[in-house]
This record gives C-alpha cells, sequence and structure tokens, in this order.
C-alpha cells in the first residue's frame, strides 16, 4: 500500500493514539518492557533504517508495518508527508506504534513529530529507548562519566539539515566526553576544528560501528588519526564516535564479545580493534605517534 491509499481511509469517531517509542540501539533484549507492550499491541507500525532486523522479527505477524526509514540524502519519505501520514492514521482510529532507533528525542524528529500530532489534536505518549551514546558506550566498555576523567559527556549532531552550526571552541575547550552522532563522513571536518581549537591530537577517540549489534566493531585511535582510522578501517554506518580520555578505560573494561562468533578474547592493547568477527579482531598498528 503506498501512502496516499493509506491516506484516502475514512476517518474514524475517536482518533487513536500515537506511541513515539525508542527502540535502543540494536540489541533486542534492550527495549523496555512498555516498548514491546506497545509494538505487540499497536495497530500500526511505523519504523525507521535504525531497527534492527531483530526488533523487526518482534512485530506480530498480524500488524501492519511500513518502513519510513531515511538514508542520508535519500529520504524514502519526506517528513512533511511522514506527519501527514502519522496524523492520518490516528484519525482513522489507530493505535499507532512509531518505532525509532536509539531515543525518539535524541537525533530522532520525535519533537517535530509530536508538535505536528499535538496540533492535530491527537494524543501522544513518548517511550524513551536507550540512546546510541548509552548503549554504544556501554558495549563497548568505555564509561560516559568517569570520577577524576570526565566529569559530563556532549552529545552531538555531526550533520546540519542546512549547516551545521557548532561551537566548536566550547567543544574542545570543555574537557569532557564528546559524543558526535552522524559523524563518520565528517571524521575529517571533527578532527580538524578540534585539533584547531586546541585539543591535544593524541586524545583518544573510539568509533563504534553497529554497537549493541553482533556485528559491533569497536575501532580506536587517537584524535589526530581519526578520518585515516574510519577510511582504513572502511567503518559502516551506523557508527558513532567518541572522543575524550574514557576511551582508554575500554583497555580494562571492555567485555561485550559474540560467542557465536566463536571470539571471545579482548585484546589490551595500546590501540586495539575489539572487532567481534573473526577477521577484524587483529590489532590495529599505531599510524604515527
Ligand atoms: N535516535 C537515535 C539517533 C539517530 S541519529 C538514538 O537515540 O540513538 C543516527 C546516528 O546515531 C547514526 O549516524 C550513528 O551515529 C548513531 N547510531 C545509532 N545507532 C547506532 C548503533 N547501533 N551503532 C553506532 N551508532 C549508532
Amino acid at each position: 500500500m503506498n501512502v496516499e491509499q493509506l491516506l484516502s481511509h475514512p476517518h474514524a469517531s475517536k482518533p487513536g493514539k500515537v506511541s513515539l517509542v525508542g527502540a535502543g540501539p540494536g540489541d533486542p533484549e534492550l527495549l523496555t518492557v512498555k516498548a514491546l507492550k506497545i509494538i505487540q499491541n499497536s495497530d500500526f507500525i511505523l519504523y525507521d533504517r535504525l531497527v534492527s532486523k531483530e526488533i523487526l522479527e518482534l512485530f506480530p505477524a498480524k500488524t501492519p508495518a511500513m518502513y519510513v526509514g531515511k538514508q542520508k540524502s535519500n529520504h524514502s519519505i519526506p517528513q512533511d508527508e511522514l506527519n501527514d501520514l502519522l496524523v492520518a492514521k490516528a484519525l482513522q482510529g489507530l493505535n499507532i506504534c512509531r518505532l525509532k532507533g536509539g531515543d525518539s528525542f535524541v537525533f530522532g524528529r520525535g519533537g517535530e513529530e509530536m508538535l505536528k500530532l499535538k496540533s492535530a489534536g491527537i494524543e501522544v505518549e513518548v517511550v524513551p529507548g536507550i540512546t546510541a551514546a548509552s548503549g554504544c558506550t556501554s558495549y563497548s566498555g568505555i564509561p560516559l562519566t568517569h570520577r577524576g576523567i570526565s566529569q559530563g559527556c556532549t552529545m552531538v549532531t555531526a550533520h546540519g539539515e542546512k549547516e551545521l552550526n557548532l561551537n566548536w571552541e566550547h567543544l574542545a575547550k570543555v574537557d569532557h566526553t564528546l559524543v558526535f552522532y552522524m559523524g563518520l563522513s565528517k571524521s575529517q571536518m571533527i578532527s580538524n576544528q578540534l585539533l584547531h581549537h586546541g585539543m591535544s591530537g593524541s586524545t583518544p577517540v573510539a568509533l563504534i560501528e553497529n554497537g549493541c549489534c553482533p556485528q559491533q566493531r569497536v575501532v580506536r585511535g587517537q584524535l589526530q588519526e581519526l578520518p585515516l582510522l574510519a577510511e582504513r578501517e572502511k567503518v559502516q554506518s551506523p557508527a558513532l564516535i567518541i572522543v575524550g580520555e574514557v576511551v582508554s578505560l575500554a583497555d580494562e573494561l571492555a567485555w561485550f564479545t559474540n560467542k557465536e562468533l566463536g571470539n571471545n578474547e579482548l585484546e589490551n592493547q595500546e590501540f586495539v580493534k575489539t572487532g567481534l568477527s573473526q577477521s577484524s579482531n587483529r590489532k590495529i598498528q599505531k599510524l604515527s605517534a
């Protein structure tokens, strides 16, 4: 069924409710109990690209589900149309589960969708999910804060809708953990800007690819080599970039392994890839000091 057909149904006497549900970063066991209940009991599910295959398998066979995800610069449904679709389906009396990767209110456009729904008089609830910053770092043994090392954490998007307007000077000086969402294709800019504004080139960084999923890969190194690491290790999206001294704690704290792949050894070295496939679990050479 296409969007026009979906919009053409008659209105019900009482609108349905929309639940903006965060699906977490991938591992289905990281869904909240509330999220799972809504997935199981809603009349219609709209989900995006970052909802993992394992979570899709939890959708009841009887419940219609529609993919409305976006790829960067390849919007499958424009946000305005998606907002209209949510309103139209709710007006048809359906209880809708709007399922997004991570948390809907963290770089998830949940606020925009909610504004539109509220202005159409539709009841909305928000079910928080584990955002990538929290899930991916936990599964990599990188605490976002650590007494004596980092007293805070800033979550930043590296991808602006029109232009990116970040206060790089502040970010470079803030002296706590930085987490960049949507930063993979901007790793050169992130590294350049932070170095230019005075951050040390030896600041530890990590790229976490497919965090909290069986194929999770963690590439670690220094800020000055961030773009090289991304390129040489062919890091794929979705990937999160962590910048800060807390990254080094993974030497001792990394714990997540994919035993199904027969690989549960972690390497404790200065530059490691705690990769979870046989082929990727080799030491990353130091590029330049
Ligand atoms: N609402 C989501 C974020 C959406 S923005 C949340 O709260 O997590 C999309 C970005 O999130 C990706 O480009 C990537 O930087 C990050 N991301 C989401 N899931 C991820 C995962 N499983 N592993 C690594 N990065 C992830």
